[in-house]
């Protein structure tokens, strides 16, 4: 087990508006990468805003290298973590003074302030940006210059809220790379939200899903709503007007499902089997992933599922886009909250 940087005991944020981040308990060990995914609304800011200390919590404890944050001095651990936004703020001013910032706070030398800015543009590939004016960056660039600025820092938590929202779709591998260097040459622990399920799983070395602000040990993906019904003992769960899927469960009522993608067996024909659940639906995307392939298939207009298959087992049933499809899964493999 490695060392805990952070970690929570009970708790709980509630907002006016009737939300409530509810976490009994969730620890963050030093130097790994952890993702945090969810829906919208999931309350995943929230979590880095309660770690971060822009927020109090409600009920609850958390801990720095375990010692109460109550028993630290707030501007201590502030110091030892930082937090990059999803469109990061930078000053009317060269990149040289929105790195060097924070190290006018925080009184280092300014002798010093050179060598680390040059150190932290070469780790997010700006080198010689120091004097460049900031609002005129491209927002890739922007997005880099606000995480050397929390680099120089050298914070032992990195937070990032987002960081690849607004990146295009070529330059995510460069900063999925940075995020990897970040971590291993500052050992810095790196705590970021994303909507991207396999980026989640390519970067982090936990991947923590949130779903109504609590954590699931479900997965995420093929996350459904619906009511509990009871047929002749058996029990389904309506998640569309027309599908309901069979599952086993004590729960009545509203109840949110999730089905691993990996339990989805996909065939070119209904399958006779004992899992309860058969649907027939079109292939909508293919994406490679290493040597998996992710499959979405919709099933009506309201319900999609995705499956994950073997780079293999794809070539060898020909699956092109549109064609139809029959996904099969168990009761048991629906993980129900
Ligand atoms: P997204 O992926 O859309 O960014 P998220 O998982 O980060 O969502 P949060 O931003 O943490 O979710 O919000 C969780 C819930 O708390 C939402 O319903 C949001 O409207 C509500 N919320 C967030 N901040 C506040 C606030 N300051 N006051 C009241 N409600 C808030």
């Amino acid at each position: 087990m490695g060392i805990s940087v952070l970690r929570v005991e009970n708790l709980i944020k509630r907002y006016e508006s009737g939300f409530a981040l509810d976490i009994p308990h969730l620890e963050f060990q030093s130097g790994r990468i952890y993702g945090l995914v969810g829906p919208n609304g999931a309350g995943k800011t929230t979590l880095l805003n309660l770690l971060n200390l822009l927020e109090e919590p409600t009920e609850g404890e958390m801990f720095f290298e375990e010692r109460r944050f109550t028993d630290l001095d707030p501007l201590d651990i502030r110091r030892k973590m930082t937090m990059v936004m999803e469109n990061p703020f930078l000053f009317h001013t060269t990149v040289f003074k929105n790195i060097t910032a924070g190290l006018k706070c925080r009184s280092v030398d300014k002798k010093m302030w050179p060598a680390m800015s040059k150190e932290a543009l070469r780790t997010v590939g700006l080198k010689g940006f120091e004097n460049r004016y900031a609002p005129a960056l491209s927002r890739g660039e922007t997005q880099r210059v606000a995480i050397a600025r929390a680099l120089v820092l050298k914070p032992e938590v990195l937070f990032l809220d987002e960081p690849f929202t607004n990146i295009r779709q070529r330059d995510i591998d460069l900063f999925e790379k940075l995020t990897k260097t970040i971590n291993q040459e500052y050992q810095t622990t790196i705590i970021f939200t994303t909507h991207d399920l396999p980026q989640a799983h390519r970067l982090s070395d936990e991947v923590i899903s949130l779903v109504d602000g609590r954590i699931i040990e479900g997965s995420i993906e093929n996350l459904f709503e619906g009511t509990v019904e009871e047929i002749d003992g058996t029990q389904s769960v309506k998640i569309s007007p027309k599908i309901s899927v069979s599952v086993i469960t004590e729960k009545r009522g509203k109840v949110n499902i999730s089905i691993a993608p990996r339990e989805i067996i996909l065939s070119h024909g209904a399958i006779i089997s004992s899992a309860r659940n058969s649907f027939k639906g079109i292939i909508r995307k293919i994406q490679m992933e290493g040597q998996t392939v992710i499959v979405n298939i919709s099933v009506d207009e309201e319900v999609e599922f995705t499956a994950l298959i073997t780079e293999t087992s794809f070539k060898n049933m020909g699956l092109p886009i549109d064609s139809e499809i029959y996904l099969t899964f168990k009761s048991t493999s629906v993980t129900i909250f």
